[in-house]
């Protein structure tokens, strides 16, 4: 299909100083849990977006010196030979599709721990540990800001000499340059403090210095906040930034532009919405005439056209779009709009770096799994039978397992009991704030009116003897999972309706179908991810009076690793939510609930009439329990092969559902070594020389 001439700004190319990007599609540096530790997978995991048409592909934050360490956060480093070494397998593969590489150089600061390397973290002053760890940073004195500049220095030579074609400065966020930035950190009585010109010298300088080691082939960019600090959601607070950019805009070659609010900037889409940068940095273009560059979780093509129309970017930014869609570039560029697969919003990509793993995706299934798994987003294997596949539910396990099954040639039976496909992204997208997790269900659903050889059955509840009668060769059971009414005392599931007592108790899933109670209301969350908070609101908003109860220290505990635990926390507590932490729930007669303290035991009651229960799920597996009894529990001897999938293996996240439904149509006619289902990336000290013990030693 041709492009639409509407989107050609899109693909024009653009100076940055020495080297030119092939068009504006610029992937901004973003963490992905494999840093240092793991550069196969990265490296393959950056080739494919550079194949998918991002015209730049950037690092994540490149620790410049071991004084900058943010294990157990995986960042990338630029400390010696090995690291340039690694880097170019990255760029030679980004280089190899006619993209360009840019390398993001990182100094924390306040912001580091430095727990492997055990280097003294340096800043302005001996600040406290900005991450929460029992210790201060070294104050800089002027040698230490000399040899911070030697150490920035040989950094940028080793990007360079790894090939990459763009080398930053990063004066934002946070870490140790921008906080030079910050009049209220920055209180030193030397040069670099006090006033304006000696509070950014050191960004000039670095930009300089920079400029000076590299420039005659690397372009060098500057990330850097549009705001001052954070004000309410879209009302900047600009500070001095506006004079802070007059005085260095002509400087670097490219401006990063982000915000001082993190949790805006990189926002969930239960708060946040495309484009929310651009109350805050519209300016920029207006004080530089080098190119701009900015992020707002972009998927529309038509955002991004009048994003550089009106002069607000020359370059569409993106991490989580290029995450969802490694081909987004290419599939506006082919005029296959249909086919982006489009950012959910959900931030379980940011989760990776939080717990220090690799990247995973709601979106894209193969995410991560470039290298070791040989996985690619655009192309699977055509199929290795001719076998019919019976997939039973289209939730997302099931409706990705269908698609990735038809892209392969398979003849695929899909079977929903309802008539709405999307299993629970359909009913919780219907939530308050949730709507953009539909999308889950909308760009497979779009995919599989191309694939003819997918047959769906909308209302069909499937027996076992159903699926008998159709004679599949292969079934798939992706009948996902239900919310249960009984919470897990850490040893086994128990009610909590006190003895003798029939109280009205509900689930999620009750909610999401239209029960609502009618008094004050409980909401009692172990599940500790997003789901307590949706259901509170969406009570709140009915007008109940409702309280937030959870045993975890925090509300919304593992959102933590998203990063919005903090925005539910305050959003529920404008909505007049109450929450209480460390309690839990012990029994509930109708009329009171009895919570527990986590720490002492104290009791303490609390007077509603319902409560609604977010703890565990019970996997809807009796189909599979019926079919097995039909053979006498001998999986062997049915007529096909069969297996649960997703959340009706094991309820999950929705990306563990994306997953599994793409797994199983990866692994059908293709299986893989339980022993060794993927290649491991890290140091190979190759072949071991024997030790044979001396005599008499121990
Ligand atoms: P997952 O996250 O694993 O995809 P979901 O709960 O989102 O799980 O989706 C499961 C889907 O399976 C739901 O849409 C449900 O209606 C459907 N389903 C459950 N049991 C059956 C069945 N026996 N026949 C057909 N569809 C079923
Ligand atoms: Fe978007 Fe969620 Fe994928 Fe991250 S994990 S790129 S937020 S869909």
């Amino acid at each position: 299909m041709a492009r639409d001439p509407r989107y050609d700004i899109l693909f024009e190319p653009v100076k940055i100083g020495p080297v030119t990007a092939p068009n504006r599609f610029y992937q901004v540096p973003h963490c992905t849990g494999m840093g240092w530790q793991r550069p196969q997978t990265l490296a393959e995991m950056r080739c494919v977006k550079a194949e998918g048409g991002w015209g730049v592909v950037c690092t994540e934050y490149n620790s410049i010196h071991p004084s900058s360490d943010d294990l157990p956060h995986p960042s990338a480093s630029l400390w010696d030979d090995s690291d340039v070494r690694a880097h170019s397998l990255m760029t030679d593969k980004v280089h190899a599709h006619g993209s360009l590489a840019g390398a993001e150089l990182w100094y924390g600061g306040i912001r580091t721990a430095n727990m492997m390397t055990r280097e003294v973290a340096m800043e302005l002053d001996s600040f406290p540990n900005g991450v929460g760890h029992p210790f201060q940073t070294r104050a800089m004195d002027k040698t230490d800001i000399k040899t911070f500049r030697h150490w920035h220095r040989r950094a940028a030579l080793r990007a360079k000499d790894a090939g990459f074609d763009i080398v930053y400065v990063y004066a934002t966020h946070g870490y140790l340059i921008s906080n030079f930035l910050n009049p209220r950190m920055n209180t030193r009585s030397d040069e670099y403090g006090g006033s304006l010109v000696n509070r950014t010298r050191l960004v000039r300088e670095l930009i300089e210095e920079t400029k000076d080691a590299v420039g005659d082939r690397c372009a060098v960019a500057v990330r850097f906040s549009a705001d001052d600090t954070i004000g309410r959601d879209g009302v900047p607070i600009y500070g001095e930034r506006r004079e802070m950019f007059e005085m260095l805009s002509e400087l670097p070659d490219l401006w990063d532009i982000n915000i001082a609010d993190y949790s805006l900037e990189m926002g969930v889409s239960r708060f946040v919405k495309e484009a929310p940068l651009e109350p805050y940095m519209d300016f920029v273009k207006s004080v530089t005439s080098k190119p701009v560059v900015s992020v707002g979780r972009f998927t529309s093509p038509d955002t991004m056209v009048s994003q550089v129309k009106r002069g607000i970017v020359d370059l569409i930014g993106a991490a989580r779009p290029s995450i969802a869609d490694p081909f987004l570039p290419n599939k506006i560029k082919e005029g296959r709009i249909d086919s982006i697969r489009e950012c959910i919003g959900c931030n379980i990509c940011y989760s990776g770096d939080s717990i220090g793993v690799p990247i995973r995706c709601t979106q894209n299934p193969t995410m991560g799994e470039e290298w070791r798994k040989g996985w690619h987003p655009e192309k699977i294997a055509h199929k290795g039978s001719d076998s019919r596949v019976l997939i039973v539910g289209a939730g997302p396990t099931g409706l990705e397992a269908a698609r990735a099954l038809g892209e392969r040639g398979y003849n695929v039976m899909l079977a929903e009991a309802r008539r709405d496909l999307g299993g629970r992204v359909t009913t919780e997208s219907t939530l308050p704030g949730m709507s953009e997790y539909a999308r889950v269900r909308n760009y497979r659903e779009q995919e599989l009116l191309n694939l003819p050889n997918v047959e769906i059955y909308r209302e069909s509840a499937l027996t076992a003897e159903d699926v008998m009668a159709t004679e599949p060769d292969h079934v798939a059971l992706a009948t996902g999972a239900t919310w249960r009414r009984e919470r897990f005392n850490g040893e086994a599931y128990v009610s909590i309706a006190a003895p003798g007592t029939t109280p009205e108790i509900l689930t999620p899933d009750d909610i999401m179908a239209g029960t609502m109670p009618s008094g004050p209301v409980l909401v009692y969350d172990e599940d500790s991810y997003y789901m307590g908070g949706v259901i509170a609101e969406h009570l709140k908003a009915a007008g109940n009076k409702v309280a937030l109860v959870t045993p975890a220290d925090n509300i919304s505990n593992w959102a933590g690793k998203t990063s919005e635990r903090w925005r539910v926390r305050s959003h529920l507590m404008k909505l007049g939510v109450d929450t209480i932490v460390s309690h839990s729930l012990a029994s509930f007669d109708g009329e009171n609930a009895i919570l527990n303290c986590e720490y002492s035991g104290a009791e303490k009651s609390l007077t509603v009439t319902s409560v609604v229960m977010v703890t565990q799920r019970r996997p809807n597996d009796a189909l599979y329990h019926e079919l097995l009894a039909s053979v006498d529990g001998q999986i062997d001897k049915l007529p096909f092969t069969l297996k649960r999938i997703g959340d009706c293996e094991a309820p999950a996240i929705i990306a563990a559902a994306t997953y599994a439904g793409h797994r199983y149509a990866r692994e059908l006619d293709a299986p893989v070594d339980p022993d060794q289902p993927l290649k491991h990336d890290r140091i190979d000290v190759g072949a071991l020389t024997t030790i044979t013990p001396e005599a008499g030693s121990n």
